[in-house]
């Protein structure tokens, strides 16, 4: 199990440095992978390292540039995996291809659309809102628009 730290650890250079692609293959439905690659190989090997999962490749040389070095998780269960611990604190801008990843691995219920701000988030299945602040911003609305 991954605790928070880790996760956030994660999340942040996925974020930041991060691409979520899709192998098409020969297959109907395309299989996402996230993989982050970097010139720094400390941080590519402390990515394997914590999260436990994927590959590391490289380094891959490039002419004069720098080599590059690579994580890539592959496997559906541990994209999955990775997929739900890091969607609740990814930014936006992500959020097109969490969801696009979330659809091909059948976990797209998992992840819902806040009717106040619009974020992403995991919620049960009744549930309408990414937090408490938004719950309460939609009913303090409702009693003003009911006055
Ligand atoms: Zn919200």
């Amino acid at each position: 199990m991954w605790d928070q730290l880790i996760i956030g650890y994660l999340a942040g250079i996925i974020e930041g440095e991060g691409t979520i692609t899709f192998n098409k293959w020969n297959r109907q439905t395309p299989s996402p992978k996230i993989a982050v690659a970097m010139t720094d190989k400390d941080t590519i090997q402390r990515l394997y390292d914590v999260s436990g999962i994927g590959n590391l490749t490289g380094p891959f040389i490039r002419g004069n540039y720098q080599p590059i070095y690579k994580w890539t998780v592959y496997s559906n269960a541990d994209v999955t995996r990775l997929l739900l611990a890091i969607a609740p604190i990814m930014s936006e801008r992500r959020r097109e291809k969490i969801l696009e990843a979330a659809e091909c691995l059948k976990i797209r219920s998992a992840f819902k659309k806040c009717v106040v701000c619009d974020r992403s988030y995991q919620g049960q299945p009744n549930q309408m809102y990414c937090s408490k602040p938004c719950h309460n911003k939609s009913s303090n609305d409702k009693r003003k628009t009911s006055r």
